[in-house]
């Protein structure tokens, strides 16, 4: 048995606009770093570096990291010790995955720490115990990305079922992360408790013409089905200049856009990289306008699952 294992895992693009906690993408960077190494308590101990490492918790039951890992032990019934390091590339609160990508990592590593007992799939469980305990909310919008790879469909919570969609071969996406977090506890609190009916039909019609938008790589279907009814609305006023930019967008060639998660990330797809490059400068620009420093990704699709390094 191996004792130590450094893992990388990417940051994820949830909601997709269309496809509200039930529709996520893995992007290959940025990404976060997990160590994980036996020691000879029965305990985990958890430290943290990088990016706004210093909001995140290190109490093994309210990390995301230390959660999946305790779920993890308790499901094969065991009580290891373990020296925990994540090395943050992803800001927590920034609405890319910032929590789940540490859970990933961590249940990806200690999965074959022990050997690989369960296939990836059965991590996600995991890994949802883990997200839990940053949002308050049991889902898998990006921890099915961060784990698979991919562009995921949660179909069904209960009993899970996660659907794999296919990957448009010039799809690009960008992602601008301003310099403010939203916690997501908050974020998802502040959304209605009901849709209207109609707004739930549209949602749902959208969702499935995002669906055949990618098998048919139909990237004029897809632009029409990226809406987002139910989310978009109020958490759009958190994000200063949010509609600004997204109207300047649209005069771009861009597939579609909106906001990452539960924000301040602002996602768009593209299928052109000079494209992708000026609605990056763009979005960055019209922040540093209104007196917030941002950074930006352009990234193809993370097709691949955590990668040991
Ligand atoms: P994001 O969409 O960027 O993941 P979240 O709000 O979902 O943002 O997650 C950030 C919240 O989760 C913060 O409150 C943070 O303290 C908490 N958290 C717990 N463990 C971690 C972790 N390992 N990495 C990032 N955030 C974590």
């Amino acid at each position: 048995m191996k004792n130590k294992i450094k893992v990388r895992a990417s940051a994820s693009i949830a909601n997709i606009s269309c496809g509200f906690d039930c529709l996520g993408l893995s992007i290959k960077e940025p990404y976060d770093e997990v160590t994980l190494e036996f020691n000879n308590s029965k305990k985990l101990s958890i430290t943290v570096s990088g990016k706004k490492s210093s909001l995140i918790p290190v109490n093994p039951e309210k990390n995301t990291a230390g959660k999946a890992i305790l779920s993890f032990l308790h499901s094969i019934g065991e009580k290891k010790g373990l020296n925990i390091h994540i090395k943050k590339g992803i800001p927590p609160g920034s609405g890319i995955g910032s929590s789940a990508s540490s859970a990933a990592a961590a249940v990806f590593g200690i999965n074959e720490l022990f050997g690989n007992p369960y296939k990836l799939e059965k991590l996600i469980f995991h890994g949802m115990a883990g997200e839990e305990v940053a949002s308050g909310s049991f889902h898998a919008d990006n921890i099915a990305p961060a784990i698979l790879g991919g562009i995921r469909l949660i179909r069904s919570y209960e009993p899970l079922e996660i659907l794999n969609l296919p990957i448009p071969k010039k799809l690009m996406c960008v992602v601008v992360l301003p310099d403010f977090s939203i916690n997501t506890y908050d974020a998802r609190n502040m959304l209605p408790k009901r849709v209207p009916l109609k707004s739930a039909v549209e949602q749902a019609g959208n969702l499935a013409g995002f669906t055949i938008a990618l098998y048919q790589e139909n990237y004029e279907l897809m632009q029409r089905s990226m809406v987002d009814l139910f989310a978009e609305p109020v958490r759009g006023k958190l994000i200063p200049g949010y509609k600004k930019i997204q109207n300047l967008l649209k005069k771009e060639n861009v597939i579609g856009c909106g906001i990452s998660g539960s924000g301040p990330a602002i996602f768009a797809l593209a299928n052109d990289i000079d494209v992708s490059k000026k609605i990056k400068t763009l979005i960055i620009n019209e922040f540093k306008k209104i007196g917030i420093d941002s950074i930006g990704y352009i990234s193809k699709v993370q097709t691949l699952p955590p990668q040991i390094i």
